[in-house]
């Protein structure tokens, strides 16, 4: 008797996490059907017109960006965290375009270590030091999001690393925008890789921009006066209907290929060897949230947009090569995170911040998780990754 498998055959999903089911084929949800909607993800269809108008659109912004190109004034913000996409949008900015533009990080008290190195790194190799803000006083509103979201989720279905990793984008793009409009520079533009397009595509329009300007009403209640100051004021959405800044996503339309990138970056020295994974350079709190959806959902939540890249990968080779990489990688972050070795100085420093010590999160996880009808499965699911089991 052949045992039905866990694990999607086409992609990197599980059985049982956040809802997601494998059928008698062995696909799961998203593969079987590419319409799939699951609360925490759903496959965005890019057309390739869609794609082509937005390249000829970036091809003209950046025209548009040169031909006004004075020297003396930014000719945009881009988002920079140090990590490997928004460096290598740093150099080719600044390289390829020859155009100005303000970096601006913004630290939410949890950055690492790698990513400041990074920065370091290609601030003095660039000599761009005079191009760079860093943004840290809004540590304690980041601080109340976190704790917010640590708190209070409460859901059967929804992750918790992908609410708190979409209002904290959120308020890092508003301090960004907010900059934009003070400074009045049109463009900010935002190092997001082909696969982050859970909700916006190349651009965010106007009205997206003053919804993630403004905080969801529950977390308002958790906020104080000096909190709202990173938020957009009414002042400001007023001042949006004649100076709208532009919020663009670049590696959405135009050619995004992440050795190339890696490549480009080391042999600059812009980042140092090895220092480019995205994981390393990913913030405490997502990995945090991994921890927690781990024992809530019993799973890796990064998968589902992961799962997405391994699926997109037509040539049959590389799309099982990348399916065996991911899968690598997934059973590598379980295990470390139930054996307690997963990023363990800043996880101490996450909860420390937090006020909440992990096994006080994990008794509250726990009981969440025998309430839930699910409970049977997650564990199950737990126990795989743990005895290496999962496949
Ligand atoms: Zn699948």
């Amino acid at each position: 008797m052949t045992e039905k498998k866990v694990i999607c055959k086409n992609c990197i999903m599980v059985e049982g996490f956040l809802g997601i089911e494998i059928n008698e084929d062995n696909l799961c949800n998203f593969c079987a059907d590419p319409k799939h909607v699951n609360p925490n993800w759903s496959k965005k269809i890019i057309s390739e017109e869609q794609k082509k108008k937005g390249l000829e659109n970036w091809n003209t912004t950046i025209k548009s960006m040169q031909q006004a190109h004075d020297g003396k004034h930014y000719d945009c913000i881009i988002g920079y965290s140090g990590g490997k996409d928004s460096t290598a949008l740093v150099d080719t900015f600044v390289n390829e375009y020859h155009l100005n533009p303000l970096l601006i990080t913004i630290d939410t008290g949890f950055m690492t270590e790698v990513a400041k190195e990074n920065m370091k790194e290609t601030l003095t190799k660039m000599d761009l030091f005079e191009n760079h803000v860093m943004i840290e006083e809004p540590i304690p509103t980041f601080t109340k999001l976190y704790h917010y979201f640590f708190f209070t989720h409460d859901s059967r279905e929804k992750s918790l690393t992908v609410d708190v990793c979409h209002k904290c984008t959120d308020l890092i793009h508003t301090i960004s925008y907010k900059q934009a409009l003070t400074r009045n520079i049109p463009y900010v533009i935002i190092g997001f890789s082909p696969d982050q397009i859970a909700r916006y595509f190349y651009e965010t329009n106007i009205e997206d921009i003053v919804m993630d300007g403004t905080p969801i009403p529950e977390l308002q209640k958790y906020l104080g006066e000096e909190d709202l100051q990173w938020y957009l004021n009414s002042e400001e959405v007023e001042y949006i209907n004649d100076f709208s800044p532009r919020v663009l996503y670049p590696y959405h339309v135009i050619d995004y290929d992440e050795n190339e990138i890696i490549n480009r970056l080391e042999s600059k020295e812009l980042i140092q060897k090895g220092k480019g994974d995205p994981i390393l350079t990913n913030c405490h709190v997502v990995k945090a949230a991994l921890l927690h959806d781990l024992y809530r959902y019993g799973g890796i939540t990064y998968a589902l947009q992961y799962a997405e890249l391994v699926r997109q990968e037509e040539d049959p080779e590389k799309h099982n090569q990348s399916r065996k990489s991911w899968l690598r990688m997934y059973k590598q972050i379980g295990k470390s995170i139930l054996n307690d070795s997963f990023n363990v100085e800043g996880m101490k420093s996450f909860f420390t911040n937090l006020g909440i010590s992990k096994e006080e999160l994990l008794k509250r996880i726990e009981e969440k998780r025998h309430a839930d009808p699910n409970e049977e499965k997650i564990l199950q699911n737990i126990e795989r990754i743990k005895t290496n089991k999962l496949r």
